[in-house]
């Protein structure tokens, strides 16, 4: 008998994590690797924010703090929603985790029961199936095509759910494909859940910062009657360049908030004292930090859909947000190239071009790749024209 738990089985390694590593050992052996499949921001976390922490160093801010964050960092979360998003929090409205990612999880494991169902729309974060697999939940997968934009329609929605159903996954602007959803594409999906008065709406808001091209951002709590149903996920990762501070927290309905602060006090106890009082600095100083990074990831996102889409064979998606684009490697996928799946381009891409991207059946839709454009202008200047001879020594 396996040592291993029936509910690990269930689940598998990240499979982004596990690209970025491969390049990582790639490079250790010597090859020049460009690494496309990481998502995180090449800037460093501005200075303020590090000074912050040095500052809660020096004056002993390094003992436990309340379990689900500290006062103030919770008091500059409701200060973030009321300013940013016109949304009114009290302090039991608010969790502090390590990481959106651990608050997803605890908030999966505090209220999934054997059988419960997820609507998760594809192409997905990687980690939301595997999580509510792990809780003991059933994902619900929801195909949404490139020709929607890859964004969940009323009518795909509406179709998916069932007695079952306890939450629907809102991501905008979305990893792995970038897109944002509009006000009008959030307020009809709202409609549809409006009717369904058992189901919960977790809405990742993690990209929220990294946006284009004047695309306004709603959270549905806060265009909808929906916000006593809906738990706000949000971190400062993305958005402060800040992804190895560990931040990510919640603001929710108060029963679904505690339950998350019980398993976090029987797991891992607070997120470090020192990345919180970093955390309360990005959320209450200066914010030009996101407008002058956006303006940066702008230019990368022009420059890699223009090249891609020159590519015989590529296409792409001008997405509004977030640092990835989702190109379709489907003219590629025959006979003549002898590359049948996704996986294929992906793998031959890396053996003879050593560029790492990740394939989109990892993201819960085939005949597509996932590039993060969240590195230097001369990397991607390098990689498109890595990707161009790739794909053109396949015809
Ligand atoms: N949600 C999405 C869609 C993400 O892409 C990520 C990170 O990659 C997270 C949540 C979690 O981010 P963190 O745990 O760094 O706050």
């Amino acid at each position: 008998m396996s040592i291993i738990s029936d509910s690990l089985k269930r689940i598998k390694p990240s499979p982004t994590i596990a690209v970025t590593q491969k390049a990582r050992e790639l490079r250790v052996a010597g090859k020049d690797v460009i690494g496309l499949g990481a998502g995180e921001p090449d800037f460093d976390t501005p200075d303020n924010i590090k000074n912050a922490a040095i500052r809660a160093i020096k004056k002993g801010d390094t003992k436990y703090t309340a379990v689900d964050g500290t006062p103030a960092l919770k008091k500059a979360v409701i200060g973030k929603f009321r300013r940013e998003n016109k949304l009114k929090y009290s302090l039991d409205q608010i969790t502090v985790g390590t990481g959106g990612k651990q608050v997803l999880y605890n908030a999966f494991m505090a209220t999934l029961n054997k059988g419960d169902e997820v609507i998760i729309p594809a192409p997905f974060w990687v980690s939301y199936p595997d999580m509510v697999l792990l809780a003991g939940g059933k994902p619900k997968i929801v195909k949404c095509t490139e020709k929607e934009g890859f964004k969940l329609t009323p009518k795909k929605l509406k179709k998916a759910i069932s007695k079952k159903t306890k939450w629907v996954i809102l991501n905008s602007p979305s990893n792995p494909t970038g897109a944002g959803y509009l006000k009008k594409e959030i307020q009809d999906l709202a409609k549809v859940l409006a009717r369904n008065k058992k189901i919960y709406i977790l809405s990742d808001d993690i990209y929220e910062h990294v946006r284009y091209d004047n695309f306004n951002f709603f959270t549905i709590a806060q265009i909808s009657k929906l916000k006593d149903r809906t738990l706000t996920m949000n971190g400062v990762s993305k958005s402060y360049a800040m992804t190895g501070w560990r931040i990510g927290y919640a603001a929710g309905p108060k029963d679904i908030i505690k339950a998350i602060g019980k398993i976090q006090s029987q797991s891992t106890s607070n997120p470090s004292s020192i990345s919180q009082a970093a955390a309360v600095e990005a959320l209450n100083g200066n914010q030009g930090f996101i407008k002058k990074r956006s303006n940066a990831f702008k230019q990368r996102r022009d420059f890699v859909v223009k090249s891609l889409n020159r590519i015989k064979g590529i296409s792409c998606l001008k997405p509004n947000g977030a640092f990835y684009v989702f190109p379709s490697c489907k003219g590629l996928l025959n006979k003549k190239t002898k590359l049948k799946t996704d996986t294929d381009f992906v793998k031959k891409l890396l053996e003879k071009e050593n560029v790492a991207v990740v394939q989109g059946s990892a993201f819960g839709l085939d005949g597509y790749f996932r590039i993060s454009y969240a590195t230097s202008m001369k990397n991607l200047k390098k990689a498109m024209s890595r990707i161009k001879s790739f794909c053109e020594s396949l015809e």
